[in-house]
């Protein structure tokens, strides 16, 4: 085998598990917020690789980064630490709430991390009896055992054998329907302060500050899952400071490692306390070279410059979805905060999400859906004007060719 063997979307029919079913064409290079494929065809990028890539693809401070520290020092595990693991949690706890940070290498990781600890905080200061964790349907965690079955989509998590017990589900934004459920026995909620995966949902102002009084009236902690709405993506550093209420853990990761595999669990100092030496553990969490990538990320992303880009661009990412809606009439709400947005599909083309996405691929346009219905776009938070611009053109012609 020579590394210039020719390879294929067919032949990774040949050679991958079949949990995966990607597009047609395959990306070779990307820069800022566009993408080649094998044959040159050019795309525009509004996925940015499932709000993960905040700065574009291989922006010039992550390949510096990345670079030198490449020349440096790779791995050590966790029998060392390292200055780019030690100044990026000092910059994420002058940033937020925390005082403490553990490092995973992906998001679910992280909200395993943070359920573990959870449920560790629960049984040394309460005892056994408080077990009960409630999350909500169509919350979206990750794909480990305990994330999964946490999150709110029977479909990823059952036909696996005996789930995690204790875990219970109500619907997003129904106050009244957690209260119901929660009592002294509640160790954690955990949420997403917008849904992403589960449609682009906003939580009510009320419902989050709700949910916080109801954890605090029962301690019992809240988690927040900040794994899409994290590191910029929704106008702030993360999305609970616009919320008017803190939680007691937060999930960190995508935009965060802005392409190279990271995750953080950040909580206080009080609660950190918990995970005793030995309790939790990752061979590669905070390895130097991703926090060195995650610091560059965090020194482009937590300026005013950007974050009030995510800001400017939301409005016209919208105006400009509303323009398009007003000849097609193809959407029946556009919603979402920052760079995490939504196109909900009007009735008649309910369950067609796909068919818009693949259409938008044929027209030099990527996008995401969110469920059957939603369009979601979650391209990088610096992407130019006229990245912005091109690329809805393309995905006009998209929706023209899908309506017509
Ligand atoms: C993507 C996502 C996860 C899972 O992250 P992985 O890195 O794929 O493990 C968890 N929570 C939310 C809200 C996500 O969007």
């Amino acid at each position: 085998m020579t590394q210039n063997m020719t390879v294929t979307r067919a032949t990774f029919d040949e050679v991958m598990v079949p949990n995966y079913n990607p597009a047609k064409m395959v990306p070779v290079k990307g820069e800022g917020s566009r993408v080649w494929d094998q044959e040159g065809r050019e795309y525009i990028d509004f996925a940015g690789g499932i709000a993960v890539n905040c700065l574009g693809h291989c922006h010039p401070a992550m390949v510096k980064a990345l670079t030198e520290q490449g020349n440096k020092l790779w791995h050590l595990s966790n029998v060392f630490t390292n200055e780019p693991a030690i100044r990026l949690a000092k910059k994420l706890t002058e940033s937020t709430f925390a005082d403490r940070v553990y490092f995973a290498n992906s998001g679910a990781e992280a909200n395993e991390a943070a359920l573990k600890l959870a449920r560790r905080w629960a049984l040394d200061k309460f005892g056994p009896e408080k077990d009960q964790i409630i999350a909500f349907t169509k919350g979206f965690h990750g794909r480990t055992f305990f994330t999964v079955t946490v999150g709110g989509q029977p479909a990823y998590s059952d036909g696996f054998g005996p789930k995690p017990g204790g875990i219970e589900h109500v619907a997003y934004n129904d106050l009244a329907a957690l209260e119901k459920q929660m009592s002294d026995r509640t160790c954690a909620i955990m949420m997403e302060p917008l849904q992403g995966e589960g449609g682009v949902i906003s939580p009510d102002a009320d419902f989050v500050k709700g949910v916080r009084e109801l954890c605090d009236k029962h301690n019992a902690l809240l988690i927040f899952d900040e794994v899409q709405t994290g590191f910029g993506r929704t106008g702030s550093l993360y999305a609970y400071q616009q919320l008017g209420i803190t939680p007691d853990i937060l999930a960190s990761a995508k935009s965060l490692g802005g392409g190279f595999p990271i995750g953080a669990m950040l909580t206080t100092k009080a609660i950190a306390e918990h995970l005793k030496p030995g309790t939790h553990g990752s061979t590669y969490g905070g390895n130097p070279l991703a926090c060195a990538v995650a610091e560059a990320v965090y020194d482009v992303v937590n300026t005013d410059e950007v974050l009030q880009g995510v800001k400017h661009r939301e409005k016209i990412f919208k105006q400009k979805l509303a323009e398009i809606n007003a000849k097609y009439n193809v959407f029946k709400d556009i919603r979402g905060q920052g760079m995490l947005l939504g196109a909900e599909l009007a009735d008649q083309y309910e369950g067609k999400a796909r068919d818009f996405l693949n259409a938008g691929g044929e027209e030099g346009v990527m996008v995401l859906v969110a469920g059957p219905s939603v369009i979601r776009f979650t391209p990088s938070l610096v992407i130019p004007e006229a990245d912005i611009n091109e690329g809805l053109a393309r995905f006009e012609r998209a929706i023209a060719k899908v309506v017509g």
